[in-house]
């Protein structure tokens, strides 16, 4: 992982003053660490008999689609409010700059599912717990959650639900 480490920039003071945003879209247009990246979510996930990945938009659409197919699971998108066409359910959080909303279809899981819920950047946990709230309360069998990163020092772990296995390829 140190190589698709080094294709992660950090943009100062993006999108607002005082933050470090990890932008990963270097590290995506990569050809070799995509598809480390994609290797190692799959490692992750192969034996766990997955059936959707949640992602999260927008940049867990990248890595949680990849992830899906490597593992041969469905995709589902947890989008922002008002992109979703049929019938949604949502919550609103905190996040590490500002207030925000996520939505999914009420249709997406079923009782029989087991979840990985992806992100790529594990900040305060925010935008995390509430996709998690959402796909718990449609009841499938199991949940995980996973990050391509995560930011230590924000103790984002910290604010996602105990007992759920939470992994990430990289920690800054
Ligand atoms: P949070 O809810 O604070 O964990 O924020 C996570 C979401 O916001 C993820 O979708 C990240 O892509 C994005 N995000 C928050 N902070 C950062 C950061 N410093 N660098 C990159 N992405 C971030």
């Amino acid at each position: 992982m140190e190589y698709v480490k080094s294709k992660i920039r950090d943009i100062n003071d993006f999108p607002q003053k005082g933050i470090v945003f990890k932008d990963l879209t270097t590290a995506f247009k990569d050809p070799k660490a995509l598809k480390e990246i994609g290797r190692a979510l799959a490692d992750l996930y192969r034996d766990k008999g997955v059936t959707k990945v949640v992602g999260i938009e927008s940049r867990g659409f990248i890595g949680g689609s990849i992830l899906a197919y490597e593992i041969g699971a469905g995709f589902v998108p947890a989008r922002k409010p008002g992109k979703l066409p049929a019938e949604t359910i949502s919550a609103t959080f905190e996040k590490e700059y500002g207030e925000d909303t996520i939505e999914i279809h009420r249709d997406a899981i079923e009782e029989d599912d087991i979840v990985v819920i992806h992100d790529d950047v594990l900040a305060t946990g925010g935008t995390m717990h509430a996709a998690y709230d959402l796909v718990k309360s449609m009841n499938p069998r199991k949940i995980y959650i996973n990050f391509i990163s995560e930011i230590p020092f924000l103790h984002g772990r910290e604010n996602l639900p105990e007992g759920v296995e939470v992994t990430s390829l990289i920690s800054f």
